[in-house]
């Protein structure tokens, strides 16, 4: 059996818990799924092993780098095997920012502002548990050297 890394616990918190209690889908018609075939969500360090033979979607490589690596972008048809989406999805609509000293702090994706109704209501507004799960998970995350650098380097490059 595969080793369960920091990668696999932190998907696994998220595997059955959402931004609501209720399918927020239904607020947006699953607006964060709409994308088109040049949209993808980002890939962390090492996830790209998950998609080996995919059926729901296809690996890209992005144009550009993350925490030392090229950066990997998952583009799917818009709809996915719910257990198998990828952690940018399980953890959309949060983001992990840095302060200046580099203390890690929840925020709102501030790429969520033009796609996501529930950007307005900000965190209190997400389902607790939800909210409990992602700091867990973006906590195993920091401890794994890789995914730690890529959000570091996440955060600087949506702070541009
Ligand atoms: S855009 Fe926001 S409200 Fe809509 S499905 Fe995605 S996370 Fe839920
Ligand atoms: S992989 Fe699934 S959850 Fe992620 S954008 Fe595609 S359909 Fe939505």
């Amino acid at each position: 059996m595969d080793e369960m890394t920091p990668l696999h616990r932190a998907r696994a918190l998220l595997d059955s818990l959402t931004p609501l209690k209720t399918d927020c889908g239904r607020l947006c018609g699953g607006a964060c799924c709409a994308g088109d075939e040049q949209t993808g969500m980002l890939l962390f360090p090492g996830e790209e092993r998950f998609y080996d033979g995919c059926d729901f979607g296809r690996i890209v490589p992005a144009n550009f780098s993350l925490g030392g690596r090229p950066a990997l972008l998952f583009v799917c048809r818009g709809r996915c095997e719910r257990a198998n989406r990828p952690l940018a999805c399980r953890l959309f609509p949060l983001f992990l920012a840095f302060g200046k000293d580099g203390t890690p702090r929840l925020r709102m994706d501030p790429r969520s502002a033009d796609v996501c109704p529930l950007y307005g209501s900000g965190i209190a507004g997400l389902s607790s548990a939800f909210v409990d799960a992602a700091n867990e998970a973006y906590g195993l995350l920091l401890d794994d050297e890789a995914c730690a650098a890529y959000l570091r380097d996440l955060h600087r490059a949506c702070s541009l």
